[in-house]
């Protein structure tokens, strides 16, 4: 049996896990991401070899990495939570030092093809992997393939303008693009936050919010309303742009039990035919999404 084999580069942890035919996850090993580029390397390898181990074999092996990838120089030109990445020859060094061939890829694309394989996208011909967490991207799977386009920016709307927006969406931001009022800005985590802060001049987190409104907090529950429909004005800019058959949520935001059901209440509104056949569902994997992808992607190496 061939073993799959994947990395999860995040801003504060990498997590490597290795699964086999059949996506049963063998064995999983988790470190702090270290901020030097030398020391980063010595962690991969070292947990690459470890999962190694725990399979017998040397497993095929998938990066999923925050930030476009350009796929022909095996870099990431600029990795914003990961620095000492950017520009660096991480797929060929990875090569290297495991003697085996590494594919890398862009993280909300990793996730988009787990769910698309076997999560809550299986099935469908034409998924959309929706992250919502600190920040908001996707990527796009046609056919079980990851779609990256030239600048490996397929499905990064996050950094088209908010369509349609008003007071309610919530303060314009500058985003990390240089740009001003970005979907990133309006739908993510930390806009949530701050739309609670603008609306009712107290500071809470999404899951805080969340509960709040639960408890039938009038407060809460009248910023969560207004939230979900900026949500639903992004998922115009999805939905026209890629008309997908499923939009599968992934990321911290996912877990926001009102979400699916309020957004696709909504959307009709800012969607032409105004009854949209997209579904819009959860992740199966949740955080896991990401890891496992990054193995499926190393699968076809
Ligand atoms: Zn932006």
């Amino acid at each position: 049996m061939a073993f799959i084999a994947g990395l999860d580069i995040g801003g504060t942890k990498i997590a490597g896990a290795v699964f086999d035919e059949r996506y049963n996850e063998i064995a999983q090993i988790v470190a702090p991401t270290p901020s030097d580029y030398g020391s980063f390397l010595k962690t991969c390898v070292n947990i690459v070899e470890q999962l190694d181990q725990k399979c017998g074999q040397k497993a095929s092996l998938g990066v999923g990495v925050p930030g476009s990838i350009d796929q022909k120089a095996g870099t990431i030109p600029f990795a914003a939570n990961t620095p000492a990445l950017s520009g660096q020859p991480l797929r060929d060094d990875l090569a290297k030092a495991l003697n085996r061939s590494v594919r890398l890829a862009n993280d909300a694309d990793c996730a988009a093809l787990s769910e698309a394989t076997d999560g809550a996208g299986a099935g469908y011909q034409t998924v959309f992997g929706l992250i919502m967490g600190t920040g908001v991207g996707g990527g796009f799977v046609v056919k079980g393939q990851i779609v990256e386009g030239p600048n490996g920016l397929t499905g990064e709307f996050g950094h088209i303008a908010l369509p349609f927006r008003e007071v309610s969406d919530g303060p314009v931001v500058t985003c990390s693009c240089g740009q001003t009022g970005c979907i990133d800005k309006s739908v993510s985590g930390l806009a949530l936050a701050r739309l609670y802060k603008m609306m009712t001049n107290k500071e809470a987190d999404a899951f805080e919010i969340d509960t709040l409104a639960r408890r039938g907090d009038v407060e809460a529950i009248r910023v969560l309303d207004s939230f979900y429909t900026t949500v639903a004005k992004a998922m115009r800019a999805v939905i026209y742009t890629f008309d997908p058959e499923v939009i599968v949520v992934c990321g911290g935001l996912s877990g926001l039990p009102g979400l699916y059901k309020e957004v696709t209440e909504r959307w009709g509104k800012y969607i032409v035919g105004k009854n949209p056949k997209t579904q819009f569902v959860p992740a199966k994997y949740g955080a896991m999404s990401g890891l496992r992808g990054a193995a499926w992607v190393g699968k076809s190496t």
